[in-house]
């Protein structure tokens, strides 16, 4: 494989999709078009108010609209969908992003299915994921979009190789998975997808060239896991304590254990996470271009 950097910087790539994504924005603002995004957010776990507030900010520095919709945790079922579909018949609502996870007593699936697809930015409705699997995609879901884009960016040829992906969640595992197995330039792979049911997970990642780690689990994968040479894409955030009684941010890899048998690795944080805000906003812009 063809690597000019061993740590893949998202916050590095990011800014230069940003800069390309400017002119995009200009185009639409000279139509009076402003790319706008709601984000519906219920109850107040901390860990989704620092998402949508990180996914809120980048909107406001871009000079875009994000409004966030706050609903309390015992919101019905009903209630949501009303406001879902409020949003949906807006004109100037280009985007919906339902803040996961939802409590236990919605079901997320009925709430996804009342987004229009074509305002869907998170690529999660039932319609963009079957698009997505049969290989003619439209809004792909942004964390497995900005995995694909290392790829491009940093022209490794992921084709015939054998890429190992832990985890199979509909939002991480299961759509790179899709992706890295489509026949596409920069995808092509031979993928093996790996979850809580593979009984020895280790015995895969030892075959990979690359392997993406979605599972949340800090420092699952160490160098005896791994072959020389691989590429680690690691998509976990894991909240660990430090000696300071406070948190420390680290992905699934360990990455001092991995980072001199690795040809490539994105770090936690500043790897995956900030490609994912980037292809929301992308994926923002793209359903504002409708109208044009
Ligand atoms: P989910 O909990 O929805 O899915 C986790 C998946 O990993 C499941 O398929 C689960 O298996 C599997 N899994 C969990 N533990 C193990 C284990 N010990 N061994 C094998 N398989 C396991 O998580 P998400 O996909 O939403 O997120 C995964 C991680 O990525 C989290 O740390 C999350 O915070 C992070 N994340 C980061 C983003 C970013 O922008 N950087 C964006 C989204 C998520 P099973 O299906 O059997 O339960």
């Amino acid at each position: 494989m063809n690597i000019d950097s061993k740590i893949l910087s998202g916050l590095d790539l990011s800014k230069i999709i940003y800069s390309q994504l400017s002119k995009r924005i200009e185009v639409l603002k000279s139509q009076s078009i402003i790319p706008s995004l709601a984000v519906i957010l219920v109850g107040d776990n901390s860990a989704s108010k620092i998402y949508v507030n990180n996914k809120t900010k980048r909107f406001t520095q871009l000079g875009l609209n994000s409004s966030t919709v706050n609903f309390s945790i015992d919101v019905t079922e009903q209630e949501l969908i009303n406001k879902i579909s409020e949003l949906n018949n807006e004109d100037t609502c280009h985007g919906i992003l339902v803040q996961l996870p939802l409590p236990k007593h919605i079901n997320s699936e009925k709430i996804l299915l009342s987004i229009d697809p074509e305002k869907d930015v998170d690529g999660f409705h039932p319609f963009n994921l079957g698009k997505l699997a049969s290989g003619n995609p439209t809004f792909i879901p942004c964390t497995p979009k900005g995995i694909m884009r290392f790829f491009e960016h940093y022209a490794i040829d992921i084709s015939g190789k054998h890429v190992v992906v832990v985890g199979r969640s509909n939002i991480v595992g299961r759509p790179i998975s899709i992706l890295t197995s489509l026949k596409n330039k920069y995808s092509n792979a031979t993928t093996t997808i790996c979850h809580s049911g593979t009984s020895d997970i280790y015995h895969y990642t030892k075959m990979a060239d690359v392997v993406i780690l979605a599972l949340g689990s800090p420092n699952f994968l160490k160098s005896d896991h791994i072959k020389d040479g691989s590429i680690i894409i690691d998509v976990g955030i894991n909240r660990i304590k430090n000696n300071d009684n406070g948190y420390d941010l680290v992905g699934d890899a360990d990455y001092e254990s991995v980072i001199d048998k690795v040809s490539a690795i994105t770090p936690v944080p500043g790897g995956v996470g900030p490609m994912t805000i980037a292809m929301l906003v992308e994926n923002t812009i793209e359903a504002s271009e409708r109208l044009l």
